[in-house]
């Protein structure tokens, strides 16, 4: 190795400033000069030319330059510094309610400065309150480029990034890391150009176009960072890809014996999603495969269905649900399903008694066939005998450190993850790039779609009187209680006298309550009892809001549901139509109903389609919160905006494998300017 390539690229060199602005620096994210060159304006303010007083246009910002006629304290109505200047054109008055004595003898009578602000009409006439001015000799010439305006914190003065910004620029390394056929065919400016064009604009430069991030220049600087973004995750699927995994093939004799005893068959899209899982299973590397799928078509039973496969060739399977009532639910459909097939199924989950977490963790290194429960199935403490395959559900509901976890357990066993929050095309993309991705886009036949009716609460009495029909023919309800974020203990309060009160209304109906602070034992009892039809409305907070599947439940009534998200509401919407019947979901709200509100309610009354709903989600939240990202692992994106620019998320992807495979060397480069050390977090 020679000795060029031992020392760091100049890009990733520490940036030199003080030890106390540094921390501030790392605040912001700017850890280096490559953090610097790629830290960009929010916004320019336009120095390159001077307004006269009297054409100023009140409330836009502009620079003026003027000669100090007076400049005096007053105190009416509050100590401040009002100063008095002219030009050729007129007299501007400038105020001032704090200022160091340095500032206030820079506004000394006589003395010539550019001041940059917004004019206002004020008692006096045209004045600027706070502008930011500097002396200046007649006839200085004025800067070139608009000036930048860079995000920033506390402590951390525009002029003092500008500073260092311009520094990073001269010293950094901002040679290409695109080969050059494909600068070519992006017809975008190079990297160089385009971080320069962007901190320092020429005057003539569109600001609407820089401010919009239109400008040919952020849209190269975009480009990159979805490019870093697919590069890396595209990488860690590689090196996933790299490991060895046992390989599940079999007969499929207890599949079959599985599909055989079932009270209907596959869909043709769970055919088609089981296939594809077999093939990963034959194969000696790694699944890594997400099943998409909207709420209720069906995604358990083609887990279990690979699980078969593990079991049949001699692996253990574990099956891991966000929240102990699910994983309650999957151990006893999946024992119902295969116990009687002579397949062992173990229960773990954090509330088990420590004797008997003990005893079910030393069957599960012991070799249990199939272990089902909560993220206790992947502590530390759980040794498998032969780990083949792990599946996850509602995937997205586990954290970064629950992944990692994951991935220390023995082996590398193959994953299926699942999921029914429906991602639209470019975000997946984007978060899924290092998946493969099944999608069960068919419901089971002989669903009747769920009739959505919008409801103010003050018709809540009629509500009630429909819930007390519904029951009178056989149906059962679900009541689920406002969602209080704030507080888990107004939460319960709430669920407690909503259980009271349709008690009281409804004496004719057996009414059961679940809310999150029940002990697992008695959550369960509940809806059991429920499922059995012994409960016929059972009152809820939103622990059920995934995976419940009680097919005589035909009525849905969510209380407040202004106050969920839209995504929650179709998971929800969905624990009804799952039988033959008729279903009916109420939702009621609370008048007066925000513009956001409205429209996202709108949403999800217009729409059965988890896919379209969510598509339409994204568009009014953005990318950010829609999926949770700050625990999904994935950096957010700073600049572009995945669904605006789902343009240059498609070219990103489509020049990743092949810039992976043709130039290593200069991934390497791209990745370090982008991401820097933040890969790791990519790799769960
Ligand atoms: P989800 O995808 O939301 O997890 P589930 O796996 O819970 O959905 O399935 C919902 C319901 O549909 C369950 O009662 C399940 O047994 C049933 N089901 C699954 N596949 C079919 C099918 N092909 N035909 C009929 N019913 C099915
Ligand atoms: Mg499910």
């Amino acid at each position: 190795m020679n000795k060029q390539s031992a020392s760091p690229p100049a890009s990733v060199q520490p940036i030199r400033a003080s030890e106390a602005l540094k921390k501030k620096l790392a605040k912001l994210g700017l850890r280096n000069n490559a953090d610097l060159i790629v830290h960009l304006p929010l916004r320019y303010e336009d120095e390159t030319r001077l307004t006269p007083i009297a054409e100023a246009p009140p409330g836009e910002p502009v620079q003026i330059e003027a000669v100090v006629l007076s400049s005096e304290i007053q105190f009416r109505p509050r100590r401040q510094l009002v100063v008095r200047a002219r030009d050729e054109s007129g007299v501007l008055v400038l105020r001032f309610f704090n200022f160091y004595p340095n500032q206030q003898a820079m506004l000394a009578p006589g003395a010539r400065l550019r001041f940059f602000g917004e004019i206002r009409d004020g008692f006096f006439g045209a004045e600027m309150v706070h502008p930011r001015f500097a002396k200046v000799d007649e006839a200085a010439p004025l800067p070139k480029t608009l000036t930048p305006v860079y995000p920033t914190t506390a402590g951390v003065a525009q002029s003092a990034l500008r500073k260092l910004i311009a520094q990073a620029i001269e010293t950094a390394d901002m040679e290409e890391t695109l080969p050059q056929e494909m600068s070519v065919a992006l017809a975008l400016p190079a990297f160089a150009d385009a971080v320069r064009t962007l901190h320092f604009p020429p005057a003539a430069a569109s600001l609407a176009e820089l401010e919009s991030r239109s400008h040919p220049a952020w849209q190269r600087i975009k480009f990159d960072e979805v490019l870093a973004q697919q590069l890396s995750l595209r990488r860690a699927y590689q090196a996933r890809r790299q490991r060895g995994a046992p390989v599940l093939q079999s007969s499929g004799a207890l599949a079959r014996r599985l599909l055989a005893a079932l009270p209907f068959s596959l869909t043709g899209a769970q055919v088609r999603a089981r296939a594809e899982i077999e093939a990963d299973l034959d194969a000696p590397y790694p699944m890594q495969r997400l099943l998409q799928g909207d709420v209720g078509s069906g995604k358990t039973i083609v887990a279990a269905l690979a699980a078969c496969r593990a079991i049949e060739a001699g692996w253990q399977t574990a099956f891991m649900a966000p929240t102990e009532i699910l994983a309650e639910q999957h151990d006893q459909k999946l024992r119902a399903w295969l116990e009687p097939l002579g397949v062992r199924v173990l229960w773990l989950a954090g509330s088990l008694k420590a004797g008997e977490k003990r005893t079910q963790q030393a069957k599960a290194a012991a070799g249990a066939q199939l272990v089902v429960g909560t993220h206790a199935l992947i502590q530390e403490s759980v040794d498998y005998a032969r780990l083949g395959l792990v599946i996850v559900d509602e995937q997205h509901r586990f954290g970064v450190q629950q992944r990692l976890a994951l991935r220390k357990k023995g082996g590398n066993p193959h994953q299926l993850m699942m999921s029914a929050t429906p991602i639209p095309r470019t975000l997946a993309m984007s978060y899924y790039a290092d998946l493969d991705v099944s999608v069960l886009d068919e419901l089971p036949p002989g669903r009747t779609p769920v009739r959505t009716r919008l409801v103010t609460v003050s018709r809540r009495s009629e509500v009630v009187a429909f819930i007390a029909r519904q029951v009178a023919q056989g149906r059962q309800a679900y009541w689920v209680c406002p969602l209080i974020e704030e507080s888990e203990a107004l939460q319960l309060q709430t669920a407690l006298e909503t259980f009271e009160q349709l008690t009281a209304e409804l004496t004719q109906c057996r009414i059961g309550l679940v809310h999150g602070r029940l002990k697992t034992e008695e959550k369960q009892a509940t809806m059991n009892a429920f499922a059995a039809g012994e409960i016929d409305v059972l009152v809820a907070t939103t622990v059920i809001e995934v995976g419940v599947d009680v097919p005589n439940a035909s009525l849905m009534v969510v209380e407040h549901a202004e106050r969920f998200g839209l995504s929650q509401l179709h998971q929800l919407r969905g624990r009804v139509g799952r039988g033959s019947e008729h279903s009916d979901c109420v939702l009621l709200y609370a008048v007066p109903l925000s513009q956001l509100a409205r429209q996202r309610l709108k949403i999800i009354f217009e729409n059965n389609d988890g896919f379209e709903i969510a598509r339409q989600d994204l568009h009014l939240r953005g990318p950010g919160e829609f999926i949770g990202s700050r625990q999904s692992g994935v950096p957010l994106l700073r600049y572009a905006d995945l669904e605006a620019d789902a343009e240059l998320v498609e070219k990103a992807r489509a020049f990743t494998e092949q810039l992976l495979r043709e130039a290593p060397e200069q991934v390497e480069r791209h990745l370090a300017r982008w991401l820097g050390g933040r890969e790791e977090l990519l790799k769960s």
